[in-house]
């Protein structure tokens, strides 16, 4: 049979991390041994807490559909944690409770922008706002991510990008997948653009409790910005609950009910044990969280040095999540050609800096989310590609 496709479906991207996967699992199958430096979830167990709520919630019943937006004992918890983290507390209906933090993106495209609308994204940035802005048949519009402005981007250039067509914005940080975050300074100036050109703003900040130096800093503290706003938050990286599939956003209550209506939709509503569990690993003690954050930080500071002492490859100190972005230009190689050989001959699986956008090449992105014994591998293996890249030039 000769299928027809829809036309949309030509202007949906990927997301190739787990392409990658794949073809490592496949060479893995052949007897290959490779280093896992691709993915983008914590290699720790979900905390033992948080699973023992899990299992207690199955075994006491809570496996029927719940309320499309999200049980109130989750988004009571999830208001506290804004709170606390942000600093204001939203109501239970500027919550929305979804199966992981991805479905954010979609249904607020969806329920916001089409055809004639433009978008400001981060490139290199998550692939799938790309993705998601040409599905919805909006106009992509890439804010240049910067090495020379420390994987950041400055005002100025931002300021040039808007114009009256641009209907939403957004942000993340800290950044998948250079791990730059966003200055109090910046932010503070794009909520002055964003009250003049009167635009919504999507705020990625699921890596928002995976900071080194200081704390989140969230658009929403300016004046004007709550109701502008939607924060993507989940529990994904901060819990190591990537498969569970929880997430939330938080925003003004008429989005919400707009964007549950296209949950309704879609998923129904999210698991209900999955939420419970989500509600204790809010409530309770965040040990955890704070142990992960600091073995992250030691991985970080060994692969940063290893990076540096390879020659041809240079890399910054990333401020948050658990990624690296290191520089290979001086290699001579593109992106692509050199995660390929990476992969395929060296047996080290990362991903290519233009699976994040074109403003990528020259770089790859490789996660740091695994254990020290395995970057020293990668690193080392890593060193012999990049002779061998270069000795061919
Ligand atoms: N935003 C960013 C920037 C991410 O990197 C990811 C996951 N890789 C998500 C959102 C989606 O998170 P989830 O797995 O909870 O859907």
């Amino acid at each position: 049979m000769q299928f027809q496709f829809a036309k949309a479906f030509d202007r949906l991207g990927t997301e190739s991390a787990f392409e990658v996967l794949a073809r490592a699992k496949a060479l893995e199958a052949e007897g290959k041994s490779i280093v896992h430096l691709q993915i983008g979830e914590p290699d720790f167990d979900t905390p033992k807490n948080v699973i023992d709520a899990g299992v207690k919630a199955l075994q006491s019943g809570w496996t029927h559909y719940g309320p499309a937006q999200g049980l109130p004992q989750l988004r009571e918890a999830i208001a506290a944690e804004i709170l606390k983290t942000r600093g204001f507390k939203p109501s239970l209906d500027e919550i929305l409770v979804c199966p992981g933090a991805k479905p954010i993106m979609f249904y607020l495209l969806m329920v916001l922008c089409e055809e004639g609308d433009e978008v400001i994204y981060p490139n290199p940035g998550f692939p799938i706002y790309e993705s998601m802005i040409q599905w919805v048949g909006a106009k992509p519009v890439p804010c240049p991510i910067l090495e020379q402005n420390d994987f950041s981007f400055d005002l100025e250039s931002f300021k040039k990008l808007v114009t009256p067509k641009t209907k939403l914005v957004i942000l993340n940080t800290p950044s998948n997948p250079t791990g730059g975050v966003l200055s109090a300074e910046l932010l503070e100036g794009i909520a002055k653009i964003a009250r003049e050109h009167k635009f919504a703003i999507l705020s990625d900040e699921i890596y928002g409790r995976i900071i080194y130096e200081g704390s989140l800093k969230s658009i929403t503290a300016y004046e004007g910005m709550r109701e502008r706003t939607v924060i993507l938050d989940g529990f994904s990286k901060a819990y190591a609950m990537t498969g569970w599939r929880l997430g939330y956003g938080v925003g003004p209550k008429e989005i919400i009910a707009k964007m549950t209506k296209m949950q309704i939709n879609s998923a129904s509503c999210t698991a209900s044990f999955t939420q419970l569990a989500g509600a204790e690993a809010l409530t309770g003690p965040q040990t955890a969280v704070e142990e992960m954050v600091e073995i992250f930080r030691q991985r970080r500071d060994r692969i940063v040095a290893g990076l540096n002492a390879i020659p041809g490859i240079s890399c910054k100190s990333p401020k948050g999540a658990f990624y690296v972005f290191p520089n290979i230009k001086k290699t001579g190689a593109t992106s692509k050609a050199f995660a390929d050989v990476l992969l395929n001959e060296y047996g080290v699986a990362a991903l290519a800096g233009t699976a994040f956008g074109s403003y990528g090449e020259g770089y790859l992105r490789f996660s740091y989310a695994n254990s020290i014994a395995a970057i020293d591998e990668g690193l080392s293996r890593l060193r012999k590609c990049a002779e061998a890249v270069m000795s061919r030039k």
